[in-house]
């Protein structure tokens, strides 16, 4: 192959995680590396990018050195979920996430792919054209020739628009919360009745993060602030020395899914960009690294033709069938209660069903599939819990 200059935009996971693997693939470090270059453009280094920094357990299987070096992100084992009318769901997770300033997850990244040979440019990218078979990149700091060019700009990337249609408002979440200096090893979720988002408390070395997320068209951001603040104080998380945060968090509807577009001629979208984040949960490091991966690999087969596909394959039908479940998760009647109250119920009371939502949480239990298993578990916990639960459910007020 002649030498060839892939261009990334964007040194989050999803380019740092692209750039390593591809200039270890090309064994940049080696004196006979074909003449391979690859850049990865960042505006912002070492930035706290808003985010929980939660990594599941997943994540930290197949990239085992995610869970090495936690010395600097903290490791959680201990969870709760609590229902909207209060009722709470306290579980030991058999494999715990880490949890990660984002600063410090971004750096240790970077420093590996510049480890692998990678050249980290501190310049932002103002535009791009393309140039014979390749493309010019406008960076603030100066001009440069790439031969690919791979977005991984995050979601906010105006970029994105010069390749593929732009989200829709009903592809994003809202999210707002707070740096809290607190300690604590237990991570919390609230869920709320019918509303597509939920508060959380994630444990951090040296403070928490502490937000909310929800659906655009749920509630406006005043909205979303006063729900986090309710939780916050019910929980005594105190914000008045805490940084506040806020961003936009892509959780794609089912249309979108369907339109997904993820690679062209000379160029591929990873990450954020490409709307690769769970739409129930938020998650969306472990598909930024892992979308990155397949990017690279594809490109070192000289087939990055192929990238779409394997994404497809690995975990994009996955996702997009979260979005389709997502609706019923967090607006879903069962049993006469919603979705979400109905999981705390019988997580509190059901080994058997506390273990799939584990399962979910770790990252083990994939949405295609999930619904049998609920009903299996579903059957299990009502042997295990006895009649209790469906004569307290039968005596409540409510149509069923
Ligand atoms: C509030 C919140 C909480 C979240 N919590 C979690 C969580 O707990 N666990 C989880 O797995 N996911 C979580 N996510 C999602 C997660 O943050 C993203 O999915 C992940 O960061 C995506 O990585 P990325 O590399 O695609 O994009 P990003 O991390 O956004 O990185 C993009 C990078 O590109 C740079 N950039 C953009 N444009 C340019 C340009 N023109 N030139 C140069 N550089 C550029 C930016 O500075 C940035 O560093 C959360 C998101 C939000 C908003």
């Amino acid at each position: 192959m002649s030498a060839r200059t892939i261009g990334i935009i964007g040194g989050g996971p999803a380019g740092a995680r692209t750039a390593e693997t591809l200039a270890q693939g090309w064994g940049l470090r080696r004196a006979a590396s074909g003449g391979h270059r690859v850049l990865v453009f960042e505006e912002k280094i070492g930035w706290e990018k808003p985010c929980g920094g939660g990594l599941s357990h997943k994540a930290l299987e197949r990239y085992p050195f995610l869970a090495e070096t936690t010395g600097r992100g903290t490791l959680v084992r201990d969870a709760e979920f609590v229902a909207p009318a209060g009722e709470a769901m306290c579980f030991r997770l058999r494999s715990p996430l880490a949890i990660y300033s984002r600063a410090t997850l971004n750096g240790l990244l970077l420093r590996r792919a510049e480890e692998a040979g990678a050249e980290i440019v501190s310049d932002r990218i103002l535009g791009l054209r393309r140039e014979n078979s390749g493309w010019k990149l406008a960076g603030r700091a100066g001009d440069y020739r790439v031969d690919f060019v791979v977005l991984a700009g995050g979601v906010r990337s105006r970029l994105r628009r010069l390749f593929v249609e732009d989200f829709s408002p009903r592809d994003f979440m809202l999210t707002f919360g707070y740096y809290v200096p607190a300690q604590s090893e237990l991570l919390r979720v609230q869920f709320y009745e019918k509303f597509e988002g939920y508060a959380w408390a994630f444990p951090r070395p040296d403070h928490l993060s502490v937000g909310i997320c929800g659906k655009v068209g749920e509630d406006r951001m005043a909205g979303l602030r006063e729900r986090l603040h309710v939780f916050m104080q019910k929980f005594g998380y105190d914000s008045t020395q805490a940084r506040v945060f806020s961003h936009l968090l892509p959780a794609l509807c089912v249309e979108s899914w369907g339109n997904l577009r993820l690679a062209g001629q000379g160029w591929a979208l990873v990450g954020d960009s490409a709307g690769l984040v769970d739409p129930v949960t938020g998650e969306g490091i472990y598909y930024a690294l892992r979308s990155g991966e397949l990017l690279a690999e594809a490109l070192l087969e000289e087939l990055p033709e192929l990238y779409p596909g394997r994404v497809w394959e690995e975990f994009g039908r996955a996702l997009a069938l979260g979005a389709r479940l997502a609706g019923t998760f967090y607006y879903g009647e069962f049993l006469g209660s919603g979705v979400t109250t109905r999981m705390v119920d019988f997580g509190a009371r059901s080994r058997k069903f506390r273990e799939v939502v584990q399962d979910l949480l770790e990252g083990s239990q994939s949405y295609l599939g999930l619904t049998a298993r609920l009903y299996l578990g579903l059957t299990r916990a009502l042997l295990e819990t006895g009649a209790g639960l469906l004569r307290e459910t039968f005596q409540r007020p409510h149509t069923i």
